[in-house]
């Protein structure tokens, strides 16, 4: 059986050529092989709305494009940085929304998807920030504004975020009682994310069963996937 495989946190971006050339070997390497890739956020470093027709995200659509049309069944879920993708670009790559979160199964194993960022309850300020950037009526507001607009706020807050960063030296990583309250509720014992950019696999009790959370993990001049 062909293998599904996740990604996550490219942070594609003009600026940085050699993820992009990651991204190219990835989809010829690996994603071609593949029966669904699940791109699970932060696939854009940002992302100011789906009438971007850019040089560069022209690019990128192409290179998915070509993907879906080979029969590779992709899936797109928005992170933080892209959390204004919409069913339109999904629509023009041929690839699927997934809603965060999301419960898939492969081979009889039921699976959370999450981009992650949502579990990182330790980060106030992320959260505060996410609540009013998830607000619909406050996305409606920033998609009427002209395309040049919405690109300098997206890079006035690129700026603050990294600024951010540098002060807390890390990403905050995920609360545990969060994860397992999310994985509890939806009676789940493996789930999948990226955002925090710690790969790794932990493995915990969960109501008495063995539990594990995949991490994946952010790209350089490499490519990182997760394969089941
Ligand atoms: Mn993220």
């Amino acid at each position: 059986m062909k293998p599904t495989l996740f990604i996550s946190d490219l942070h594609l971006s003009e600026n940085h050529p050699e993820i992009t050339r990651a991204f190219e070997r990835f989809l010829s390497e690996q994603a071609v092989k593949a029966e669904a890739l699940y791109i699970l956020g932060d696939f854009f470093e940002a992302w100011v709305g789906d009438d971007d027709h850019s040089g560069f995200i022209n690019h990128i659509k192409k290179l998915l494009r070509t993907l879906s049309d080979s029969g590779v069944t992709l899936f797109i879920m928005r992170g933080n940085r892209d959390f204004l993708i919409g069913k339109k670009f999904c629509a023009q790559v041929g690839a699927t929304f997934l809603p965060d979160p999301s419960i898939i199964t492969i081979n009889n194993q039921r699976i959370l998807l999450t981009h992650g960022d949502y579990l990182c309850t330790d980060d106030r300020a992320h959260q505060a920030f996410r609540r009013k950037a998830d607000h619909p009526h406050l996305q409606k507001l920033f998609m009427l504004l002209p395309l040049f607009i919405r690109r300098y706020i997206a890079d006035k807050m690129r700026h603050y975020s990294k600024q951010r960063q540098k002060t807390l030296k890390n990403y905050i990583d995920v609360n545990q009682t969060a994860v397992e309250e999310l994985m509890a509720k939806h009676d789940i014992l493996l789930m999948i994310h990226g955002h925090t950019h710690r790969p790794n696999t932990h493995e915990f009790e969960l109501n008495n069963q063995k539990a594990k959370r995949i991490v994946l993990s952010d790209w350089d001049e490499n490519y990182y996937f997760h394969e089941m």
